[in-house]
C-alpha cells in the first residue's frame, strides 16, 4: 500500500508551496485530506499528481493546485460559512470543511452528490452538507455566505451568487473570457452595492450548467423574460384598469408653471409631507418637489426641508440659506453621487430658500437638513470641532473615544468585518457614551454657543452612533442595516420636529424606496425591511402624505457602478404589466393620482394588488433592468398620491460654469450655486 501521507507532503511541497500557495491553513488542509479516497478505484496511484482526474458523469476532480489556489483566494476564516458550487467528488468540499465551520456544497448530478456525501461522512466531516440542485442559483436558504467557490466555468459571475455574499464576502469563480477560455475571478462584496473584481489568471473547468450558467449544449442561458421568478400579476394591464387610471388622473401643468403646486394644497394640513422620486437623477422630480416645497413653505409655514443627504453637507447649506457663517470644511456634497445634490435644480431651490429667509427671524426661517448616515468621518470632525469651541476638556475625552473608529473612517465598510473578529472590541460603548454626554450637557452648552450649533453637534454625535451600528450590521447583508438607516432617518426627522417646536412641519425629499410604505412592497413583505414612509405613517397617521413619483421613459443621470462616473442614460420604456406602463397607457403627459382613502376607492382597489414597479437609484443598469430595478409593490398601499411624468430628462450637474468664486478662508464657494 503506497505511503499516502508522504505522497501528500510531497504534493504540498512540490505542487503548492513551490508554486506560490502560502496560506499555512490551506497547506495544512491540503496535507490532511486523503485525496486517494475521492478518486475512482484504480486511480488512487495518481491521486497526488497535480492533475484533474475523471470522477464519472463526464466530470473531473479538480487539480490540487487549483483547489488550493481557490481556497487561498477565498481567504477563509475559521468561523466562516462557505458555499461550494459543483461538489463533484467531494474533495474540494473536504478541504474547505477543514478551513471553515460550515460548508454547503451543491451538485447537479445526484449520483455524484450521493457519492460525495458518503465519502465525507466516512471521513467524519459532518460540517460539510451536500445538496442536489442547480448551484448557479446559489443555495438561498443558507445564505449569506462569507465565501463562495465555484468549481465550474460560468458565462459571467452568476448574479444570484453575488447577491448571496455577505458584506465582505468573497466569490471565486471561473468566468468565460469571451473567446472560449476562462479566467479565475475573485469578487469581493464591499457593501450592499459595491463589488471589487480581481483577475487571478487563466484556468480550465468543466462548464457550469444551470439557470445562471450555460445550457446543456453549451449556450448562454437567455435572460429571464419579464416577470420571471417573480409573482407577476398575471401579465398585462386590462383596458378597464387603464380607463380607470385615465378617469382619475388630474392633469398637471409643467413643473415650472406658476400653478403647478396648486394641486398639492390638499396636503397643506399635514405635519410631514414626504416627496419621493423613482430615480436620483431626473430633473422633473427635482423641479416638481421644489415647486411643492416653495408652496408649502410660503403659503403654509413649513419650516424644515429634510433630504436623503449627509447631515454635515446639508448643514453647510442650512447655514448658507439662513445667512449664517459657513464653516470651512470644503464645498458640500463632494462624495459620490455628487449630481444628486450638486445639480442646477437643487441650486435653484437653495437660492430661493436664501431669498425667502432674508430678513426673517431665525425661528421662522426654513432650514435644510440631511437625514442620511454616510458621513462618519465628517460627523466625528464636526463633534470635535464643536467641543473644541465650547468645552476643550470634553473635546479631549471625545477624541480618545472616537479614536476607536479612526482607522475605519475612510473605509467604514471594513469596520463591520473587523468588529466581528475574535477579541476586537467594538466602538459601540464609546460612541454611545459620547452622544449621551453631549445630550446631557444641553443647558450648559446652550449658554456658550447658539442652539443651532448645539443641534448640529448632537445630531452628528447621534449619526456616529448610528453609523457604527450600521456598518456592523451591514456585514451580515441582512435587512437590519437597511432598517437601521431608515430608523436613523426617521429619528433625525423626529429630533428636528422636536427641536423646532410643536408647530414645526417638515417636507422630506427621498427616494420612493424610502418614502413608499414598505409594508406594501417586496422590501417589507419578503425581506422584513421598513422605511421612513412607514415609520412616519405609524407615528403621525393621517397627518402624513406619502407622495410617489414615476415615469415611463426619457433620460437619467446615473452611474454604472458605485463610485463610477455619472452618465446620461436612456431610461427604457416601462415593462408590460408594470404600474408605469399602466400610467403610460392611460395617456396623460403629466398627472396626479390622489390615492387617499375616500377619494377614488375603485382606483385604489385596482392599484392595490402588487405590480412591477421601477426603482432607479444612483446606479442604472438598463441591460438587466428587470432584475436590477423592478420589484413588486402595491401603488395605492405605498402612497397617498402618485405624480406622473410620462417623459423625463436627466438633471444637469453643476459644472465649472456654475462656480463663481471660492471663499479664500473657508474653501466654500461664496455664492450659490457654487457652494453646493
Ligand atoms: N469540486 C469538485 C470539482 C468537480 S468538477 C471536486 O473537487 O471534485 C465540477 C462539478 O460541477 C461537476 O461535478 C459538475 O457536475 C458540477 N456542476 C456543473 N454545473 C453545476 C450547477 N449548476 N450546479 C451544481 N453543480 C454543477
Amino acid at each position: 500500500m503506497p505511503d499516502y501521507a508522504r505522497a501528500r507532503d510531497r504534493m504540498v511541497q512540490e505542487h503548492l508551496a513551490a508554486r506560490g500557495i502560502r496560506d499555512p491553513r490551506v497547506l495544512d488542509a491540503m496535507r490532511a485530506v486523503p485525496r486517494e479516497r475521492f478518486v475512482e478505484p484504480g486511480m488512487d496511484e495518481l491521486a497526488y499528481d497535480d492533475s484533474p482526474l475523471p470522477i464519472g458523469e463526464g466530470q473531473t476532480i479538480s487539480q490540487p493546485y487549483i483547489v488550493a489556489l481557490m481556497a487561498q483566494a477565498a481567504d477563509i476564516e475559521p468561523d466562516d460559512h462557505v458555499l461550494e458550487v459543483g461538489a463533484g467528488s467531494g474533495y474540494a468540499a473536504a478541504v474547505l470543511g477543514r478551513l471553515a465551520t460550515q460548508v454547503d456544497t451543491v451538485e447537479r448530478h445526484p449520483a455524484l452528490a450521493a457519492q460525495a456525501a458518503s465519502r465525507l461522512h466516512d471521513l467524519g466531516q459532518d460540517n460539510v452538507h451536500v445538496h442536489v440542485g442547480d448551484g448557479s442559483r446559489g443555495w438561498p436558504v443558507a445564505a449569506p455566505f462569507d465565501a463562495i467557490l465555484v468549481a465550474a466555468g460560468a458565462p459571467e459571475p452568476p448574479p444570484a451568487l453575488r447577491e448571496q455574499l455577505a458584506i465582505g464576502g468573497r466569490l471565486v469563480v471561473p468566468v468565460d473570457d469571451g473567446h472560449g477560455a476562462q479566467r479565475l475571478r475573485r469578487i469581493l462584496r464591499v457593501d450592499e452595492m459595491r463589488y471589487e473584481d480581481d483577475d487571478l489568471g487563466g484556468v480550465i473547468f468543466v462548464p457550469l450548467v444551470g439557470a445562471q450558467g450555460w445550457t446543456e449544449d453549451g449556450h448562454r442561458v437567455a435572460a429571464p423574460h419579464p416577470g420571471a421568478g417573480r409573482k407577476a400579476r398575471n401579465g398585462t394591464n386590462g383596458a378597464d384598469e387603464i380607463a380607470q387610471v385615465a378617469a382619475a388622473a388630474e392633469h398637471l401643468p409643467g413643473p415650472d408653471a406658476a400653478g403647478f403646486a396648486d394641486a398639492f394644497e390638499r396636503f397643506a394640513d399635514c405635519r410631514v409631507v414626504l416627496l419621493g422620486e423613482c430615480s436620483h437623477g431626473t430633473s422633473e422630480f427635482y423641479r416638481a418637489r421644489a415647486a411643492i416645497t416653495r408652496m408649502l413653505v410660503e403659503r403654509h409655514g413649513f419650516d424644515i426641508v429634510a433630504a436623503e443627504a449627509d447631515w454635515p453637507d446639508a448643514a453647510a447649506i442650512n447655514r448658507h440659506v439662513r445667512h449664517r457663517s459657513v464653516d470651512g470644511r470644503g464645498a458640500a456634497f463632494q462624495r459620490f453621487p455628487t449630481w444628486m445634490w450638486r445639480n442646477t435644480d437643487v441650486t435653484g431651490l437653495v437660492a430661493w430658500m436664501r431669498r425667502h429667509n432674508e430678513g426673517r427671524a431665525a425661528d421662522v426661517q426654513v432650514g435644510f437638513y440631511g437625514l442620511d448616515l454616510y458621513s462618519l468621518g465628517a460627523s466625528i470632525a464636526a463633534v470635535l470641532e464643536y467641543l473644541d469651541r465650547v468645552d476643550p476638556e470634553a473635546a479631549a475625552v471625545a477624541r480618545r473615544r472616537y479614536a476607536c473608529l479612526t482607522p475605519w473612517q475612510n473605509a467604514p465598510a471594513s469596520y463591520g468585518r473587523a468588529a466581528l473578529g475574535a477579541g476586537y472590541a467594538t466602538c459601540e460603548k464609546a460612541v454611545v457614551r459620547q452622544c449621551r454626554e453631549l445630550l446631557e450637557r444641553r443647558l450648559e452648552y446652550a449658554a456658550v454657543a447658539d442652539g443651532e450649533r448645539y443641534l448640529d453637534a448632537t445630531q452628528n454625535a447621534r449619526l456616529v452612533a448610528s453609523a457604527e451600528r450600521y456598518y456592523r450590521a451591514m456585514y451580515y447583508g441582512s435587512a437590519e442595516s437597511w432598517n437601521l438607516r431608515d430608523m436613523h432617518m426617521f429619528d433625525t426627522l423626529r429630533h428636528l420636529l422636536e427641536a423646532k417646536g410643536p408647530h414645526s412641519r417638515a417636507i422630506v425629499w427621498a427616494h420612493n424606496s424610502h418614502i413608499g410604505d414598505a409594508r406594501h412592497t417586496e422590501m417589507g413583505s419578503a425581506r422584513g425591511e421598513l422605511n421612513i414612509g412607514q415609520l412616519c405613517r405609524e407615528a403621525h397617521g393621517e397627518r402624513v402624505a406619502l407622495v410617489g413619483f414615476g415615469t415611463h421613459e426619457g433620460t437619467v443621470a446615473a452611474a454604472s457602478e458605485w463610485d463610477g462616473d455619472m452618465e446620461i442614460k436612456q431610461v427604457r420604456p416601462s415593462l408590460a404589466g408594470s404600474v408605469e406602463r399602466l400610467c403610460h397607457d392611460a395617456g396623460a403627459e403629466r398627472c396626479l393620482l390622489d390615492l387617499r382613502r375616500g377619494q377614488h376607492e375603485g382606483l385604489r382597489a385596482t392599484l392595490a394588488p402588487a405590480r412591477l414597479e421601477r426603482f432607479i437609484g444612483v446606479i442604472y443598469l438598463p441591460e438587466t433592468e428587470l432584475q436590477s430595478h423592478y420589484a413588486q409593490a402595491s401603488l395605492s398601499g405605498q402612497f397617498d398620491a402618485y405624480v406622473w411624468f410620462d417623459r423625463t430628462r436627466a438633471v444637469t450637474p453643476l459644472g465649472p460654469e456654475h462656480v463663481t468664486g471660492v471663499h479664500a478662508a473657508t474653501g466654500v464657494e461664496e455664492t450659490w450655486p457654487s457652494g453646493l
